[in-house]
């Protein structure tokens, strides 16, 4: 191990401020059960720190906080560029904080330093974002309908509530609440139980620099607690919630009852379409940087990589000296490429996959398995590649972890096809130098999202969703985002 990061003192100090508390109405609220549970980093096995699980009457009260925050508080009424200016300081303050954020998500996600800082970036540029843009919506439109006078005008919501997932604690979160918050309303965030930390430190930051108590609230604890009663929550007026498609479900379901509208962003089991004309090495290279980028836990990964038949071999190899170069360690050691994955149940999935995989028929270019990182007790894994027929289980099932099944085609047809049979639609690529067929494939890849010769790509701007298992009810990033969050309604009087 060459040397590891030092914890910074402010870190060890919010970690020791354990048992940490959720913020309520502006105020610190432990579970009114009493009872917390830990968060542990993936790395080490260490606990770093304990927190409330709260109940479905806390949330009850989370809710009221938000939606008093929101009557109330002059938050919703607030010209925008007044509401702009407390949000450009939040934006401020966590761009300031961001060695501490970084060093809290990168312990808490088990992700390598640099990225979980490039996490916190993209918060802030994600906040400033929908900020300046929220100063040039148009809330008042007038409409030419004969006979009378009539106009559209544009309101925020109320209480919205956020589920995330913990594989991009504090990006998603800048994701999700940025354009809420920008329109007007009040948030109550649930974090998933395994990377909590973040998201309690950013409701404390943003108390601290004067946000409004009950603007931005976060609840802790369970999925089927607290998640459950935030979702069955009549008082929400909306909801995004960003998991799986198994509790993406569920909580459809929950808001479908209430008529709340559901933002649903959910897995994915992405192709790579790399044609005959690539250079090999170089698009090799970017597969692998992409599966093995937090530890293929990423929801837009390219899992399916379908090669043209006449380069198979040969990319087959490039990908698994590559993938066997990549050095795994613990994700604050500097020398690490892929850190752990996220607990030990996510370990487990990820071997159970590859061997599934391999009792179904499938090739072991690069068999994988549990990784050990001398001095350390936590959750690793090496990167692996099978190959064969999509038919496997490995190639249909979301597996969330470095993992990558390749096949070859042997024309156009058969490769949109093979990418598209598939339940999933969130991301795809298409890799050549051809670009009239790049974009014809891009265009007829079934999925909220092509990419050319590159994965994961995300300019804000460009709007950010899934179809089919993969989501529902509009995605994230873009102007359409930000519109989301505001509902219209017409006003009309006879001339
Ligand atoms: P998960 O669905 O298990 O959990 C997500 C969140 O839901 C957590 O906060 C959890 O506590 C909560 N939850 C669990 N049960 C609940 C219930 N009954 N009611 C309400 N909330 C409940 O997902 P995960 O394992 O945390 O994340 C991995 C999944 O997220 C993968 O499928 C991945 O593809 C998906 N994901 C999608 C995107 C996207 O943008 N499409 C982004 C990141 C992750």
């Amino acid at each position: 191990m060459s040397s590891p990061v030092a914890l910074l003192p402010e870190v060890e100090k919010f970690l020791a401020s354990s048992p940490l508390k959720s913020v309520v109405g502006g105020k610190d609220v432990a579970g009114s059960a009493g009872e917390t549970m830990e968060s542990i980093d993936p790395g080490s096995g260490r606990v770093l720190a304990e927190f409330a699980v709260l109940t479905s009457e806390d949330i009850d009260r989370a809710v009221g906080a938000a939606t008093h925050a929101f009557t109330k508080s002059a938050w919703a009424k607030m010209p925008t560029n007044e509401r702009g200016a407390l949000l450009h300081r939040l934006a401020d303050a966590v761009e300031k904080h961001k060695p501490i954020i970084g060093q809290i998500e990168a312990l808490d996600a088990g992700k390598i330093l640099a990225q979980a800082q490039g996490d916190v970036q993209n918060f802030v540029d994600t906040l400033r974002y929908f900020t300046d843009m929220a100063q040039h919506v148009q809330h008042r439109t007038t409409l030419a309908v004969s006979g009378h006078d009539a106009w559209t005008v544009r309101h925020a919501w109320g209480p919205c509530g956020f589920i995330f997932p913990w594989n991009f604690p504090f990006l998603l979160l800048g994701w999700g609440i940025s354009p809420a918050l920008a329109a007007g309303n009040t948030v109550v965030i649930k974090p998933a139980e395994d990377t909590p930390l973040s998201a309690l430190y950013l409701a404390r930051l943003a108390r601290e620099i004067g946000i409004p108590d009950g603007v931005i609230n976060v609840v802790t604890g369970t999925g089927s607690g607290a998640g459950a009663a935030l979702s069955k929550h009549p008082g929400l007026r909306r909801m995004s919630f960003t998991g799986s498609p198994e509790v993406g479900r569920l909580v459809g379901q929950a808001c479908g009852h209430n008529l709340v509208p559901a933002k649903l962003e959910l897995g994915g089991k992405g192709a790579a379409v790399v044609f005959e004309d690539v250079d090999i090495p170089g698009t090799a290279q970017k597969l692998v940087n992409a599966i093995t980028f937090h530890t293929g836990q990423v929801c837009c990964d390219a899992t399916r990589w379908l090669v043209h038949k006449s380069i198979y071999r040969d990319f087959v190899d490039e990908c698994k000296a590559r993938m066997r170069a990549v050095h795994v360690g613990h994700q604050l050691d500097q020398a690490s490429g892929m850190g752990p994955v996220v607990n030990a149940k996510q370990r487990d999935r990820v071997l159970s996959y590859l061997k599934k995989g391999q009792e179904q028929g499938a090739e072991a270019v690069l068999a994988g398995g549990p990784a050990d990182v001398p001095g350390q007790k936590g959750f690793y894994v090496k990167p692996a590649l099978l190959a064969g027929s999509l038919d496997n289980v490995a190639a249909r099932e979301e597996i969330f972890g470095p993992v990558a099944f390749l096949t070859s085609f042997g024309d156009e047809d058969e490769a949109v096809a093979m990418a598209n049979d598939t339940e999933y639609g969130l991301a795809n690529s298409v890799w050549t130098q051809d670009l009239a067929r790049a974009a014809r494939v891009a265009e007829s890849l079934v999925a909220g999202n092509s990419w050319i010769n590159a994965h994961n790509l995300f300019p804000r701007g460009v709007p950010y969703g899934g179809v089919k298992k993969s989501g529902m009810g509009g995605g994230v990033l873009s102007i359409e985002t930000l519109l989301d969050y505001y509902r219209t309604q017409s006003v009309v009087r006879p001339l």
